[in-house]
């Protein structure tokens, strides 16, 4: 074994990731008197949550009637029952009091006239359970809600004294021979050290792996890097063949541009000028949930109707909404149009097309945050010592596609979870068993032999090529055969991984290093996702297959789990849909079509 000093550090609870979950986490787990690190590979105010721009959910009813079990009904409906229902029924009814927690702690909310926080229409969004008007839902702060909120946490988990290593990189997940998380091994960018993190329990809070395709809104740092860690920890991911595509990404750049335009009255025109939204949801029009629109738009561009040069986009036009909504609710916006699409939005439509948004696949858990896994028939196994939160995680709680404002609600409101969990569950500075001496020396090895990779194929390479293929084969509508060329695309490209050429050999800021530890949690990812979208032959939420348009609840109302060992062996099983909710005070609700 090559020699790489380890510095060891031991913890109650360590988060690996600062985004939204990970800081809620952490501040909160600090909080509860347990000794708590975070670390992360950025800053935390540069985690991706920061460009969150439309908005969070609760029912606060502040802008009209509204109720918990409304948002509950939106949420298993949005999820094309697919989502897990206890689990939905505890995000939508702990929404309230996670919102109002995060007004006290600082979170600058737009207003209404009368004070309150202000509420915005979101796509799904209804009230009276679909039957009524839309509800204004979504919380905001301008059009900056991430911004807001991550800066907030930064600074309470701060005044919690929660130790931060900031630029830490996470490689592996350190597991014992009992199947238990008992910490993981990091590498200090700026010095090359290598740091053991011992702890009672680890969350996982790394984000999604939007960057497995190439045009996407999320940051180059969203590499599911935890999904990773946990495939290589020999743990099997759920419902990965579910990628949202937001229906408007800008053209071209890919920058995103928040559903809250259309909240604020903002429609979506062909070539013809015609508002083309009322054919596909002729109740809920542009506010229909992502998928129903992101197909709606690339029907239109199929059938001939985009605009533009080669007809392959769509226009998104507020110029009706007048300066004062755009200044006031929208400047965010018009300041990403001008920049990336040369638009003046009180003028112009911009030009958007449907982009890669949002994962609702990742480490399988519990609505307490607890990893679960299926053991011995049971579905539920809870991993001792493992947490997974925010897009890292699959609760599930978005099923088969995730509504608009319910990810920063599901960041906040499990990232709590756990740390109530916890305060339950584990014994301030409680001892932890002695690992044994090569507890971390698989993971040295694989980073030694990156380090040293010799190949001919560069990094970039191989993650463009990755990167294409999924764009093109695991898209918004899927075929057999485009998913079995994708299948065997992407397992030559995995396997291609063998030839990675790395050429910085140093340990001090080593981007060459980072990049490739990232492709390889990457390519692991991109298997997962198009071997269990070619294994589910049905249609269902952002799973949308040409060859099988209809739901199929008689053989698919399951969840997917996939493992994918170092070679791309891939292996796929199911864990059974949760129908049942916690408490008597919301019903079930059965499945049943799913029309806007
Ligand atoms: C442009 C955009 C706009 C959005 N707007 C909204 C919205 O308005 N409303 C809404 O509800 N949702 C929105 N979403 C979705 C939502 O913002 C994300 O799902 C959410 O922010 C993810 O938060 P997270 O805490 O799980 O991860 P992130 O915010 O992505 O943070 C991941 C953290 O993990 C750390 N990390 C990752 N890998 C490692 C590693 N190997 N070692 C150490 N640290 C690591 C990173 O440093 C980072 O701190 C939006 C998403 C995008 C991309």
């Amino acid at each position: 074994m090559p020699a790489y000093p380890i510095q060891e550090h031991k913890f109650d609870m360590l988060v690996v990731g600062a985004g939204g979950a990970g800081l809620r986490a952490t501040f909160g787990l600090a909080q509860k008197g347990l000794k708590t690190a975070c670390i992360t590979k950025v800053f935390p105010t540069r985690s991706h949550t920061v460009a969150a721009q439309g908005g969070v959910a609760a029912a606060l009813g502040n802008m009209g009637e509204d109720d918990w079990r409304y948002h509950f009904y939106d949420t298993v409906k949005g999820s094309d029952w697919l989502g897990d229902q206890d689990a939905i029924e505890y995000m939508c009814r702990e929404a309230i009091p996670a919102i109002i927690e995060l007004e006290h702690q600082g979170v600058p909310f737009s207003r209404t006239k009368d004070g309150r926080i202000y509420q915005r229409p979101f796509g799904g969004m209804t009230t009276k359970y679909g039957e009524g008007p839309a509800a204004q839902r979504t919380c905001a702060a301008a059009d900056r809600t991430g911004h807001a909120i991550l800066h907030t946490l930064y600074q309470q988990s701060l005044a919690h004294d929660a130790q931060f290593f900031v630029e830490f990189f996470a490689l592996d997940l350190i597991m014992d021979s009992e199947g238990a998380c008992r910490g993981v091994l990091a590498l200090e960018l700026e010095t090359g050290q290598l740091h053991l993190f011992r702890a009672q329990g680890t969350v996982l809070a790394t984000g999604g792996y939007g960057r497995a395709y190439f045009s996407a809104t999320s940051a180059h740092t969203c590499t599911g890097d935890g999904n990773g860690m946990a495939l290589r920890a020999g743990l099997g991911l759920q419902d990965m063949e579910f990628v949202q595509f937001h229906p408007t990404g800008i053209y071209g750049a890919g920058c995103l541009i928040t559903e809250g335009v259309r909240g604020e009255g903002g429609i979506l025109r062909n070539a013809n000028g015609e508002r083309f939204m009322e054919r596909y949801a002729p109740s809920a029009k542009d506010l229909a949930s992502r998928d129903v629109v992101s197909r709606s738009m690339t029907m239109e561009i199929r059938e001939g109707r985009g605009v533009g040069e080669h007809k392959d986009h769509i226009l998104l036009d507020l110029t009706h909404l007048g300066p004062e909504v755009i200044h006031e609710k929208l400047p965010g916006i018009a300041e990403s149009a001008r920049i990336f699409a040369g638009v003046d939005v009180e003028k112009e439509p911009i030009p958007v097309i449907p982009t890669v948004h949002y994962n609702m696949g990742g480490v399988p858990t519990n609505y307490h945050g607890e990893v679960v896994q299926l053991k011995d028939g049971n579905p539920d196994a809870v991993v001792p010592g493992l947490y997974a939160i925010g897009e890292a995680a699959c609760v599930s709680v978005h099923g088969a596609n995730r509504l608009g404002s319910n990810s920063l609600l599901d960041l906040v409101v499990f990232g709590r979870a756990v740390a109530n969990r916890a305060a339950e569950t584990i014994k301030p500075d409680a001892a932890q068993p002695d690992l044994p001496k090569d507890a971390c020396d698989f993971s040295i090895a694989r980073l030694d032999k990156l380090r040293n990779a010799s190949g001919d194929t560069p990094t970039a390479v191989i993650r463009d090529r990755m990167q294409r293929a999924m764009q093109a084969d695991a898209a918004v509508f899927r075929t057999q055969e485009t998913l079995e060329e994708g299948v065997q695309r992407i397992r030559e490209i995995h396997a291609s991984f063998a030839d990675v050429k790395v050429s910085d050999r140093s340990m001090i800021w080593n981007s060459d290093l980072v990049e490739t530890l990232e492709l390889d949690n990457l390519l692991g990812q991109a298997l997962a996702t198009i071997v269990c979208a070619e294994n589910r032959t049905e249609s269902r939420g952002a799973h949308a297959r040409d060859d099988y348009p209809e739901r199929d609840d008689t053989n698919w109302h399951k969840h997917s789990l996939c493992w994918v060992d170092a070679d791309g062996n891939t292996r796929i099983d199911y864990r059974p849909v949760h129908m049942y909710t916690l408490t008597g005070e919301v019903d079930v609700v059965p499945p049943k079509k799913r029309v806007y």
